[in-house]
Formats: structure tokens, sequence, C-alpha cells
């Protein structure tokens, strides 16, 4: 299993030495009674750490560049108590290079009205001193977060929480590694990209290894490790013979299974954390790898097909953004197949080949081993099985030659009306909103691919602001999509990201 750190956020709070000695300790005492009372909500998914009350340039700079080098800090969460002169800032905030969230809070909920006097309102006015301090990061062009409300406020903290996910993905994503075992598809457009220009944006390493170097690796794993493996797949699959004979069966599957040791260990020893295939570039490897890439996703690797690095790259980062989400529902990659256009039925059907992640799977998860129609390899044991319902987000990232486009499109995941007993392969279905047809068709004006990756567990808002985070343009499709309008969008895009 793949892990990631246990990060922190760090929290620090503006003020100044205007206000004496008695206002700091209150300042400094509501700050950690909030970061407190925020550690012990249940909501965040990570630890905030106080800081001293920021009040001196030096001590700003000082901090965030502490922030900056500290490997356990992902974000700083900044918010004025009082009055913070926001020259002050100027210098710090240049040199931070980490996600920022501005929480626009204040320490009481309600006005004291009996009881409010100036005294009150020089300590309690960070509607006043968030103002001044907004202004200037918005003057330096910083993207960051605003969050507006009490901090006790549920709705206030399940957006830290979420903005925090984020902020993993933004800092996690220059150390994702894509590991190309295979080209891109001959004559594909989509699948391809500049890798220079990712690592520049992104952070991305996308390196390429001849196939039968982890061919290799494959032939190296013993007979002893391969059963022990092929003993847990048939503990915890159903096996679906369907007329094979059995022994011939379970050779195959035990195929899948040392290319899953061999693939995993190949990908550990040279620190990568995400993987491209292509059925068609396959050197020495007996099948393409099916069964073993569907276990390796789950294990939290990236995985892209036909090459896809972009894919691959994104599916890994939105498995560090969910990983250790206690009602996750599942992420991985996803391929737009085949259509239902029955009215008021309408959605697609997602599959792809084989490679398909099981966190997505609903009810039992079978093996099967049948023919694929592509390729020149013996049949491959896969993963067969149906997806949860509910919603998602499908997010596309495409090269439009000058630069990179993200789109987002809310997706509600659905069961088929019947069962596809001949489909060998694991599907999800759903409806894109706003409806198939403006949705399918707002995806093709934005240039979106076949190949997506898929989640449950985060939301548009979340991939928009990391792909804010990141410099480039994001595209919504949702639920308040129109065409006149998404086209207005694209025309903006071209202007503000040429
Ligand atoms: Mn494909």
């Amino acid at each position: 299993m793949l892990t990631r750190k246990q990060y922190q956020f760090w929290f620090c709070t503006g003020s100044q030495d205007l206000y004496g000695d008695e206002c700091l300790a209150h300042v400094a005492e509501h700050a950690k009674i909030i970061v407190q009372k925020l550690n012990e909500s249940g909501k965040l998914p990570f630890e905030i750490v106080w800081k001293p009350t920021l009040i001196t340039n030096e001590l700003i700079r000082r901090t965030f560049n502490e922030a900056n080098t500290d490997e356990r800090c992902a974000g700083v969460i900044t918010w004025m108590h009082t009055f913070s002169p926001a020259k002050s800032w100027i210098i710090g905030l240049q040199e931070y290079r980490k996600p920022l969230l501005h929480l626009h809070t204040q320490f009481n909920e309600e006005i004291p009205y009996d009881a409010i006097d100036m005294d009150f309102m020089n300590e309690n006015q960070s509607a006043h001193g968030d103002r001044e301090y907004g202004h200037i990061v918005s003057r330096m062009g910083i993207e960051r977060k605003v969050v507006v409300g009490h901090w006790a406020d549920e709705t206030v903290q399940d957006r830290i929480a979420s903005w925090m996910r984020t902020a993993v993905g933004v800092v996690e994503s220059s150390h994702v590694r894509v590991m190309r075992v295979a080209d891109n598809m001959r004559n594909v457009a989509v699948t391809e990209g500049d890798k220079v220009e990712a690592q520049l944006k992104f952070g991305w390493e996308v390196d390429t290894y001849p196939v039968n170097e982890i061919a290799e690796s494959v032939d190296a794993v013993s007979e002893s490790d391969t059963n022990a493996l092929v003993e847990e797949y048939y503990d915890k699959y159903e096996i679906l013979l369907e007329g094979r004979d059995a022994d011939e069966f379970r050779r195959h599957v035990a195929v899948q299974a040392q290319i899953e040791l061999g693939f995993e260990r190949f990908l550990e020893e040279k620190n990568y954390q995400a993987i491209v295939t292509h059925f068609g570039d396959l050197g020495a490897l007996k099948q393409l790898p099916g069964l073993a890439i569907q276990r390796l996703m789950q294990k939290g690797y990236g995985f892209g097909a036909e090459g896809d690095w972009k894919v691959a790259a994104m599916v890994r980062i939105m498995k560090l953004m969910t990983q250790d989400m206690a009602d996750a529902k599942g992420t991985s990659m996803l391929e737009d197949y085949t259509y239902n256009f029955v009215k008021g039925k309408e959605g697609i059907l997602q599959a792809h080949m084989l490679e398909i992640c099981p966190s997505i799977a609903d009810g039992p998860i079978s093996i099967k081993c049948q023919p694929l129609s592509m390729g020149d390899r013996e049949d491959p044991a896969r993963l067969v099985f149906t997806s949860k319902e509910g919603k998602g987000i499908a997010v596309s990232m495409i090269d439009l030659g000058s630069r990179f486009r993200l789109i987002i499109n809310d997706v509600n995941c659905k069961k088929t009306e019947k069962p596809m007993p001949k489909l060998p392969v694991a599907t999800n279905f759903w409806t894109p909103e706003p409806d198939l047809y403006t949705g399918a068709e707002a995806w093709i004006l934005a240039g979106g691919a076949h190949h997506t990756a898929f989640t449950y567990d985060l939301t548009a808002e979340q991939m928009g602001d990391w792909a804010a985070a990141m410099g480039i343009e994001a595209v919504y499709i949702d639920a308040n999509t129109n065409i006149r309008d998404f086209k207005k969008d694209l025309m903006l895009g071209e202007l503000f990201y040429r």
C-alpha cells in the first residue's frame, strides 16, 4: 500500500503591537482555543498547529519560510484577529510557496450587545483586518482559498477539511513519478502531451523504461510468492470459470499474480507511484496486465491505459487526496465506452478493456478469464464488478498545445437497468450533469478525453481549486451548465491562459 506523510497545517494569526500586551495576550489565547476546538471537532483530516501571533515583518517572513522548509507542513491558515497592516505581509507572502487558506472568522459568534465598547471593537476586528490582508493577497495575485464564517460552524469546518485535501493534492503533485513502459498508442491525440511542461506546471516526473525491463522483474518473482498471491485471490474473489478448465484458469490467474508482484517490486525499487501500459506493446509479458493493474490501483498507484500518463498522474493525485477518508467510495481510471440514449434512462457505460480499480466496486468481485479482441497475448484474467451508486466527478486533463486544461464534470452513478452477463469487464454507469445531451456536448466542445480520472470522494470545487493552484484553466460541467455560457467560459480561457 502506498502511503503519504502525516501532514499538518499551520495556524497563523495576524495582529500588531498597537493595542498593547493585554490585547495581544487575548489574541494568542483565542487563536489557541480555535486551534484546539478545530482539532477536537473530528471534522479535519489533518492536525492544525498553532503558531505565535505574527506582529512584525520579520516574524511573518521567517514563519512563511519555515513553513516552506517543514516537510510535514502542507499549508498555512491565516486569520487577522485585529488589524495587521498588510505591507508587513508582502515579503513573507512573496517567499511563501505552499497552499494558503484565508480563514475569515471571528472569535465570538454574536455581538455582545450589552457589553460591547471600543476596547472590544479594537480587539475583535477581523471584519476590518481580514479585508486589509485580503487586499494585499489579491494585489499580489496569490492563489488562495477564502473560507468565511464562525469557526465552530460545521459548514466552515467541513470547508476547511475539504481545502486540506486539495492542499495535500497540491503539495504531493510534485512528488508524483509516472513510469511509462509503453509509448502512447499510435495516432491517438488526446493521450499525448508535453511532459516537460507537465513537470514545470505540476512537478510530475514522467519516465520511460523498456517494457522488457519490467517483464524481467515479473519473471524474477518466485513460484511460491506467485502461488501465495493466487491463494489470496481465490479467497477474496469469486471464480467464474464459465466453462473453462479449472487448472488452465488458475494458470492464467497466476500470470496476473506474478505481474502484480513483479510490477510492484519494480515500481517500489525505482520509486514510481503511477504507471502506464499499452496493449500493443507488451514485450515478453504473457498477458495484458489486467487483474494486476486493478490490484495496484487499489493499493494507491495511478494508472493510465495506452500510454496515457496524464490520467495516470491524475488518478494518483486523486487517490492521495482521498487517502484515509473513512467513508471513501473509490477512485479509478475510467473510459467513456457506449451510450444508453433511451429517453429518461440516458447514460454512459464506463469501462475499459480491463483496468478499472476495485475501490469503486459495489457488491461481489469476480475473476473472469476471457480473450481480448485487441493485442496478441493469452486471455488475461481480470476483476469484474459493477460500481457504487451516487454522485461523483470525472476529470480530464488535456494538453491544448500552448497550455493544459482540466475539465471537471459532475456525474450521477447508477445501476444499469439490467445486468450484462456477457460483458467480461468491470463497469460504472453514469448520467453526466446537467443531462447527457448538454454534458456530452460541453465535454466535446472543451476537448475532453475518453479516458477520465473518476472519484466519488472529491468535489468539483476541490479539483478546480487544485487546478487554480497549479495555474491552469479549469472548466466545470455541472447542474448550472448551459452551452451558450459554457462557450463563453472557453473563450475567456483562450484569452486568460494564452
Ligand atoms: Mn483506453
